[in-house]
């Protein structure tokens, strides 16, 4: 039995009824095999079996009172995975199916996924089942208020720098931060993702679709194929899901579909970017009221067909597993050449088995949604400096990134012999400096 194997059985024991957790741990200790083969020493120095365990993981009560005066309880959750390499970072998702499994699967991917960027973070997630979806914002903002007043003794802008996920944008960042700073009463870059009005970022809001743009345009480039002319079906149509667009658009491409939970948009024409943003972003409603203005557009409810929609270049910008084996089947029968994930873990095992089969060009979350978190690394330097770059120099920043965590990645997959494999790349060039640090550490 091999190493990584046995830890992955102990993982599966030890943390029963988490199968997103299995899940993650599975697809990173898998693909390391060629390299602990060659470093006996990770073994030796228990780096798997630590790895795998949070450093700390805090569980709390969130009560509030909505608009009717009635009591709520929610669950507050921060996972703070690991710290080798610098202070905890990663987002908060506030979304009914949090439990304490998807925010371990969330905070293991992204300790490797922060040590791709190359900037100093380590690994951490947090969350809550809060539902912000029908909440009015005095609602919302009273939930806010609330999950920071536990969470703020745990984080600090050295300690734990928590940013938005799923159900957790502008305004909920701006609310918690306006608890943590009248509790503590210093104004420090605790959280990323703020307006830019305190402390907040150019280019963050854009910064993880763009970025998957960046990094899949370079997977096409070095393959010899193009975003220009190409045809994207995106799912989703949040944060991720409208800058991924976005930035194709701009480099292209066509964007034929966008979805929310509920259901999804075709439009042959071209997805029409301002009116989602309208819809979403500035009237919080739901996507099917698109072909409201777009008569031509056809709207479907549930979100599996998605995928049956024709295209050459498929970037899921959802949730987990949403692309299950049928859906890849469809991409590769209607000859689509390149995924490029912008959710967590949008694939499942099966689909990414037979996308490989397949030969459709794969670029997994861990490097291709790195853009965010990067941007938000940037956010921190900013507001230790006590500084703000302009658009261009943080774009032109983010870009670079992506063009070299790509490099990274695909020359990893080489040298461990498994030309081409982009998951095993990522997850061998995220897991060796982590790996490494954790060695100059000790036993800790
Ligand atoms: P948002 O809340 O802005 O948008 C999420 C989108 O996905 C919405 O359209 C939502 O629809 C849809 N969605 C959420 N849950 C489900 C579900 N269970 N089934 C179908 N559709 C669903 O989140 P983000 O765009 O920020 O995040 C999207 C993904 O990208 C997540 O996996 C997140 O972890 C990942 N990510 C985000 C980063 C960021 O910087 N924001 C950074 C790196 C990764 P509805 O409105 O109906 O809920």
């Amino acid at each position: 039995m091999s190493y990584a194997y046995e830890v992955l059985q102990q993982v599966i024991a030890r943390n029963p009824g988490e199968p997103e957790y299995h899940q993650a741990v599975k697809e990173v200790l898998e693909s390391l095999e060629p390299l602990l083969n060659v470093r006996r020493d990770y073994q030796k120095a228990g780096i798997l079996e630590r790895i795998v365990e949070p450093e700390r993981q805090i569980i709390f009560r969130v009560p509030w009172v909505d608009d009717q005066g009635r009591v709520q309880v929610n669950r507050g959750f921060r996972v703070e995975f690991n710290s080798a390499i610098g202070p905890y970072k990663g987002g908060l998702r506030f979304h009914p199916s949090v439990y304490l499994g998807i925010i371990k699967f969330l905070g293991f991917e992204q300790i490797f996924k922060n040590s791709l960027t190359g900037t100093p973070i380590g690994g951490g997630k947090g969350g809550s089942d809060f539902d912000p979806k029908g909440r009015s914002d005095g609602e919302v903002m009273r939930f806010c208020q609330s999950f920071m007043t536990e969470l703020y003794r745990h984080i600090g802008p050295n300690t734990d720098v928590p940013a938005g996920d799923i159900g957790v944008g502008a305004r909920e960042i701006g609310y918690m931060f306006g608890q943590y700073k009248r509790i503590k009463n210093v104004f420090e870059g605790v959280l990323t993702g703020k307006g830019l009005t305190y402390g907040g970022s150019l280019v963050r809001k854009e910064a993880t679709g763009y970025g998957l743009v960046y990094l899949v345009n370079e997977m096409l480039t070095d393959n010899n194929r193009s975003l220009e002319g190409s045809t994207v079906v995106i799912s989703g149509s949040g944060n991720v899901a409208i800058y991924a667009a976005e930035k194709a658009v701009q480099l292209g491409a066509k964007v034929v579909t966008m979805s929310d939970s509920n259901g999804y948009i075709y439009d042959a024409d071209g997805i029409n970017l301002d009116t989602v943003k309208l819809i979403k972003e500035v009237n919080r409603g739901r996507i099917s009221e698109y072909i409201n203005s777009h008569p031509k557009a056809e709207y479907f409810p549930g979100c599996n067909g998605i995928w049956s929609i024709p295209c050459d270049i498929a970037l899921p910008c959802a949730t987990q597993n949403e692309l299950d084996s049928e859906g890849a089947r469809l991409l590769i029968k209607n000859g689509c050449m390149a995924v490029g994930e912008g959710a967590n873990m949008p694939t499942t095992s099966e689909a990414i088995e037979i996308l490989k089969t397949g030969n459709v060009l794969f670029a997994p979350a861990k490097a291709a949604n790195a853009g965010g978190v990067a941007t938000s690394a940037l956010e921190m330097s900013q507001n230790s400096i006590r500084l703000s770059w302009s658009f261009e120099e943080v774009d032109m920043k983010l870009k670079e990134i992506m063009v070299s965590i790509y490099k990274n990645i695909s020359d990893t997959a080489k040298e461990y012999g498994c030309d081409g494999d982009l998951i095993a790349g990522a997850n061998i060039a995220g897991f060796i400096k982590v790996a490494d640090a954790m060695l100059a550490q000790g036993i800790v």
